[in-house]
């Protein structure tokens, strides 16, 4: 036997018996930003390796050391692309849609991320996206914020995540800040790792955003970026607050959010849950008014955010949350040849009369047992059942998988009696 090809390691199949979440938790949340008037936009999965260097930032954990870049066949790099913005900033400058107009989009799709393979961190990833331009208030940010609040307590989620905040300022704030925070860790220099020294030296304020706990543990000394703010970022996050505060979401100001990419300013934040382990942030987002600009717009305000849909589907999972409707209300069981036909037809008629409805044929012919047994693996409420007697008579058995019932109906009539099933 030839030997079996396998996916690659941390990039999964989505089968069947998964897929009914999944359908649940996108369509909950594409509702949700429908309900805020945004609109999808499509990019491509493949962009120019240097989009993503220049946007994410050339010291980051993405560009470091985790993005899948190859040489296409003309010798161009590309990359399959780690996250959303950057392609979606390009899209919007390179089609005109950017400069001095307002957008509010969002975008569902694969993410590409070469990382060490766990439970809730994969090498493809989904990842939902919303992003806005051309607004540069507290009050997109805040409505950002209110909606993936909404998106929880629709998903039945909102007790086990919660919400944290900051502000990173201008990008003259930071650099004030940096040297601040350079001879703080100067001073604790034999604590950094090997990346925390390097980053210490190309971009220090990476540091905080480090994983070792270690490090982590000396960083609550360290002195804190709110303290460099400029007064515009300190009002813009002060206004936000109390924006959150009048909505009832509450949140906690971490001073070391930062976030691991180098595009964002003034707001950030992230929602986490402890329910995942050491993958607890669900979504992450902030404010990134430079971006356009430093990839060749018209200087353009924006604000983001995103979420991964394998953690949230693992949260779904964790809360038993995950109970969905199957993917059959009716299995169609015929007895031979002829009712096989009238029941194809039938199954028709009814797919029209009820719209929404999901109705399985059986195929392959076999005892009413063993179709019986069919229509109950497949989730199935309803079984109707055509034997010879109803096909001469012009009746269909219609009978309650879940309770047992069975009662014998005009074909014509048994539209009525399946309404309630969707
Ligand atoms: P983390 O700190 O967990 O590595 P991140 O800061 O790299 O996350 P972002 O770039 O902000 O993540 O991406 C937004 C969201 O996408 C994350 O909050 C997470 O839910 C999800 N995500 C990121 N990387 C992965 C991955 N490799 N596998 C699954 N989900 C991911
Ligand atoms: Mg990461």
């Amino acid at each position: 036997m030839a030997k079996t090809i396998q996916a690659i390691r941390g990039m999964n199949d989505c089968l069947p018996s998964q897929s009914p979440l999944w359908q649940k938790l996108e369509s909950t949340i594409k509702n949700v930003v429908s309900a805020y008037g945004y609109s999808e936009v499509r990019m491509p999965i493949v962009e120019a390796t240097h989009l993503f260097s220049r946007a994410i930032g050339e010291v980051t954990d993405v560009v470091e050391k985790e993005m899948y870049t190859f040489d296409d066949r003309n010798g161009d790099s590309l990359t399959l692309r780690p996250e959303g913005t950057a392609g979606c900033v390009r899209a919007g400058i390179e089609n005109g849609l950017l400069y001095n107009q307002e957008h509010r989009l969002w975008y569902i799709g694969p993410m590409f991320r070469h990382e060490r393979p766990q439970k809730g961190r994969y090498r493809q990833f989904h990842q939902f996206g919303v992003e806005v331009f051309g607004l540069n208030g507290p009050d997109v940010d805040a409505e950002l914020i209110m909606m993936t609040a909404r998106m929880w307590r629709e998903l039945g989620i909102a007790e086990h995540v919660r919400l944290e905040l900051n502000s990173i300022g201008s990008p003259q704030a930071r650099a004030n800040y940096r040297q601040a925070l350079v001879d703080f860790l100067m001073q604790h220099e034999s604590v950094l790792d090997e990346d925390s020294k390097r980053r210490m030296q190309t971009n220090p304020l990476r540091v905080l955003d480090t994983k070792n706990a270690d490090i982590q543990a000396i960083l609550v000394d360290a002195p804190q970026l709110g303290d460099y703010l400029d007064d515009e970022s300190k009002q813009h996050f002060a206004r936000l607050c109390e924006l959150l505060d009048a909505a009832g979401i509450e949140y906690q100001v971490n001073h070391r959010l930062v976030r691991g990419l180098d595009y964002y300013n003034r707001t950030v934040f992230e929602w986490i849950t402890d329910s995942l382990g050491a993958q607890g942030t669900v979504c992450g987002g902030g404010r990134y008014d430079g971006l356009v600009e430093q990839l060749g717009g018209k200087a353009t305000p924006a604000v983001g955010f995103a979420m991964g849909l394998e953690r949230l589907v693992l949260m779904l999972e964790n809360l038993n949350q995950d109970d969905v409707r199957p993917a059959v209300d009716v299995y169609m069981v015929t007895a031979g040849e002829g009712a096989m036909a009238v029941g194809m037809k039938l199954a028709e008629r009814l797919r029209e009369q009820v719209p929404g409805l999901r109705v399985m044929s059986h195929f392959g012919g076999g005892s009413f047992k063993k179709q019986f047994k069919r229509a109950d693996k497949v989730g199935a409420s309803v079984a109707l059942v055509l034997g010879e007697d109803e096909v001469a008579n012009g009746t269909v058995a219609l009978k309650d998988l879940k309770g047992g019932e069975q009662q014998t109906l005009n074909q014509d009539e048994i539209a009525a009696s399946l309404k309630a099933l969707i």
